[in-house]
């Protein structure tokens, strides 16, 4: 099947349930603008300079999400454009983004990465740090980020119990922060979900799905 009816497919089983950013790390234009032609405009990469490669090729309409690791030394490159940054996890990079997003004369939203996998990683906020996080950027005052929700990752397993429970983690997380909604922080999207744990994602209440591999095939 093509990538096109792959998506079709895909976007059936998830109905209104969530909304979906199609991956598309890796791939060509020629191969992302069937997608774009069916109307599938949130599109998300994980390198920034992937990211620039493609965008003056593609659409202005797309959407363009960050969904990987975020250099600071590179926001200001995709603040111009950039519609959502998944990777929010330092108020030093919570600075650099709100500070290029002003120079741009706008509000650049962002989800707060946190770490639930049981894989160690360098990126994400732990989940009993997230509080103390918030409590800083709120006090910092970034008028150029409203940060809109949550994005996770689970562990890269089989065992669909522990990836369920760390989802749920992430959604407990999500529910929690509910309570210290403000201008600059609201809690309507919880990105989590890929190609291997999509269903249980949706299950646990995921709003925003991230999906490459299903749509397009294996990567290189
Ligand atoms: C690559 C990637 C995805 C999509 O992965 P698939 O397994 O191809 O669906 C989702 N989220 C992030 C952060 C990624 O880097």
């Amino acid at each position: 099947m093509s990538a096109a009816e792959n998506l079709k497919k895909l976007l059936d089983e998830i109905g209104n349930r969530a909304r979906l950013v199609a991956v598309t790390k890796t791939h060509s234009p020629e191969l992302i603008k069937p997608l774009i032609a069916t109307g599938q405009l949130d599109l998300g990469e994980n390198k920034v300079q992937e990211m620039l490669d493609k965008m003056p090729e593609l659409s202005p309409e797309v959407k363009w999400h960050m969904i990987g690791h975020l250099q600071t030394n590179k926001v200001k490159f995709i603040a111009p454009f950039v519609h959502l940054i998944h990777s929010l996890d330092s108020l030093k990079l919570a600075a650099e983004i709100s500070q290029h997003a002003q120079k741009n004369k706008r509000v650049i939203d962002c989800l707060l990465q946190i770490h639930v996998a049981e894989e160690p990683s360098k990126f994400g906020v732990g989940p009993e740090e997230v509080d103390k996080f918030l409590d800083e950027f709120q006090a910092k005052n970034f008028p150029g980020i409203r940060i809109c929700g949550i994005m996770t990752m689970a562990t890269f397993t089989d065992d669909t119990a522990r990836v369920r429970k760390e989802f749920r983690l992430a959604k407990s997380i999500f529910d929690r922060l509910k309570n210290r909604e403000a201008d600059t922080l609201r809690m309507d999207i919880l990105s989590m979900g890929m190609t291997q744990d999509y269903t249980l994602a949706l299950e646990e209440g995921a709003t925003m799905l991230r999906v490459g591999s299903k749509i397009f095939g294996a990567r290189n």
